[in-house]
């Protein structure tokens, strides 16, 4: 299957909290997107690999996204090498995505940063012939380069290099994010258990803060930002929002 976007985290509920708005944007601009998780969350505090499974499965659905995949790295120990760049490569290559969201190149949780630079080596060595792999039925690949790797911003803040507007789709996204009932307050009591970084309340105020602070440096409500090492060109002015700030 052919992916417009793919939208790759290290952790089940990366992808929502850092790009869930544009992953819902493209879904109703009539785009393919697919999710795939890197590693199943084994060591989160709070919850297990069970309930994340259902909690992701449950936010894939609110999203609309075509497929969820996960790679089953291993939480915390995987390594940006060759075994795990193959393993991405065919992953890319099976879904040929134009596009990839990817994690941050530097975070507060090393995972982040570390699967960043990861999937990024993977996107430009799937471009390259000579890096023979094979699909599920050992069928031999294509290469595959996707045009651009963005990456969305997590806990630290950096300086976007493109911020995009997801004020029309913002409940949904709150809505998958808030399917992570393990991981993030819910004012329903499931969130009993030792209390971490991202279970209070002040987590998700500061999630919904980061939006608003970004919607507001291009003139709307809530925005999303990513970082991109490539310049980012554009086919016309249409493509800019064109509001006065
Ligand atoms: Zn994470």
């Amino acid at each position: 299957m052919k992916l417009d976007v793919l939208a790759i985290g290290v952790h089940p509920d990366d992808v929502e909290l850092g790009c869930s708005g544009s992953i819902l944007n493209e879904i109703r601009n009539g785009k393919q997107v697919g999710i795939i998780d890197l590693t199943e969350g084994e060591l989160g505090t709070r919850g297990t690999v069970e309930t994340r499974y259902s909690e992701s499965s449950t936010a894939a659905q609110i999203l609309g996204v075509s497929v969820r995949d996960n790679l089953k790295m291993r939480d915390g120990f995987f390594k940006n090498d060759e075994a795990h760049q193959l393993q991405l490569i065919q992953a890319i290559r099976k879904y040929q995505p134009e596009i990839v969201f990817a994690n941050a190149l530097d975070d507060r949780h090393p995972d982040h940063g570390r699967a960043g630079n990861l999937i990024k080596d993977a996107c430009f060595l799937s471009g390259l012939m000579k890096i023979t792999t094979s699909d599920d039925q050992g069928k031999p690949q294509e290469k595959w380069r996707p045009k651009y790797i963005l990456h969305y911003l997590q806990d630290w803040y950096h300086e976007p290099d493109l911020i995009i507007d997801i004020s029309d789709v913002f409940e949904i996204r709150m809505k998958a994010i808030e399917s992570y009932t393990t991981q993030f307050y819910s004012g329903d009591g499931s969130e009993e258990g030792p209390q971490t970084y991202i279970s209070t309340p002040d987590f998700l105020d500061s999630v919904i803060a980061r939006a608003r602070m970004l919607g507001k440096r291009i003139g709307v409500k809530y925005g999303e930002g990513f970082t991109c090492e490539k310049k980012i060109g554009i086919l016309n002015l249409d493509s800019l929002l064109q509001v006065e700030t």
